[in-house]
């Protein structure tokens, strides 16, 4: 006998989630799994391909409802990527590249996700009987990304309805004794009732209802962010969970084709003579110190000269900071010894790929 609600735990070395802002050559992941890699994930286990999944099975799977609750948010973290080196391969706009295509990739590591769907018996048991023997790998996201426990947490149950889904399994320590933090962070479809027809303000838009996996197209689905509490034992209290706003504001940009921010930028590094603020080695780009005014209107105390290596270790604190408006400012004291650390740390890692590099070119003579 089936229930309505299906656990699926999603945990593994890392995961990357999808979603419209992920464009070709920089692939970002969303905080917490898309419905798209959720279903797409219960295809492989079922083992239909993506045509097929497209014209027979999504409309049954998007009526699902579907809640994450964030155990284990993982860090936020960067590959840089090479593709194709010295062989002509097609670009995403139609054409040939010769040289090596570059993509910057990012990750969510050592996350763990509570994922639930809700709906129709016969299909949560349909699903539950091809997680427990799925047909291909499940990864979680991107093929790169395989999961490193079963997917299915518990036999199918019934819930009255998402939150006391999230709440009917206790939060999972990673080890033994963790500490039980004192809430977490959880993601529920919105949808309209007799008494909330319209979506509250702080409801999030996601574009990942998946309409067809061949090609990609996606239709919009409301998201409403909330904390539960957890008790010491790690149980979900209940009681109505809080609202919680978007913890990680979309990454701004600086907008390099304005003239304006070119002047400052230019302004800037004539101020700090060239020279890295950190280092002083020679300057070659600028850090944002806030970004409240990205776009043009930036003031040039906003900015601070800075050679590559310290820009690229500030960047990669910030990420993993998941830092929004308000960044690093390399000149305060408290931020001195995590850039050498991270500055160290790029320099090996730098230095063992160059010996790689030499090794193989040396194999290869
Ligand atoms: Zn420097």
């Amino acid at each position: 006998m089936s229930g309505n609600t299906l656990f699926l735990r999603l945990e593994g070395p890392m995961q990357a989630w999808g979603n419209q802002e992920s464009k070709f050559v920089i692939r970002r992941t969303t905080d917490a799994p898309t419905k798209s890699g959720v279903l797409g994930l219960l295809c492989a286990a079922m083992g239909v391909p993506r045509v097929e999944a497209s014209r027979e099975r999504l409309p049954r799977l998007v009526a699902l409802q579907m809640a994450v609750r964030c155990d284990r948010p993982g860090i936020h973290w960067w590959d840089y990527h090479t593709v194709g080196a010295g062989m002509r391969m097609r670009t995403a706009e139609g054409g040939m590249k010769a040289d090596t295509m570059l993509t910057r990739r990012e990750y969510l590591c050592d996350a763990s996700f509570l994922v639930v769907l809700q709906g129709d018996p016969p299909v949560i048991e349909e699903l539950a009987g091809a997680l427990r023997n799925p047909v291909w790998p499940l990864y979680l996201g991107r093929k790169c990304c395989p999961v490193s426990r079963p997917v299915a947490e518990a036999e199918s149950v019934t819930c009255s309805d998402l939150l006391s889904a999230l709440a009917f399994l206790p939060w999972r320590p990673r080890y033994e004794g963790d500490e039980v933090p004192e809430s977490v962070d959880c993601l529920f479809d919105w949808v309209p009732t007799a008494q909330e027809s319209e979506a509250p303000p702080e409801t999030e838009v996601w574009y990942d209802v998946p309409i067809s996996f061949e090609p990609p197209s996606h239709r919009p689905r409301f998201v409403s962010r909330r904390q539960l509490q957890l008790g010491r034992d790690g149980q979900v209290e209940t009681g109505e969970p809080t609202q919680r706003r978007t913890p990680r504001p979309p990454r701004p940009r600086a907008n390099y084709g304005n003239t304006q921010y070119r002047r400052v930028r230019q302004e800037r590094l004539d101020r700090d003579k060239h020279l890295c603020v950190f280092c002083k080695s020679s300057a070659t780009t600028v850090q944002h110190v806030t970004y409240r005014h990205a776009g043009g209107d930036e003031q040039i105390e906003e900015l601070r000269s800075l050679c590559r290596l310290c820009h690229d270790a500030v960047t990669m604190i910030e990420y993993g900071l998941g830092m929004g408006l308000d960044r690093i400012n390399p000149e305060e004291q408290r931020w001195r010894d995590t850039i050498i650390r991270k500055r160290d740390e790029i320099i090996r890692f730098r230095s063992l790929e160059t010996r790689r590099r030499r090794l193989a070119a040396e194999e290869v003579e």
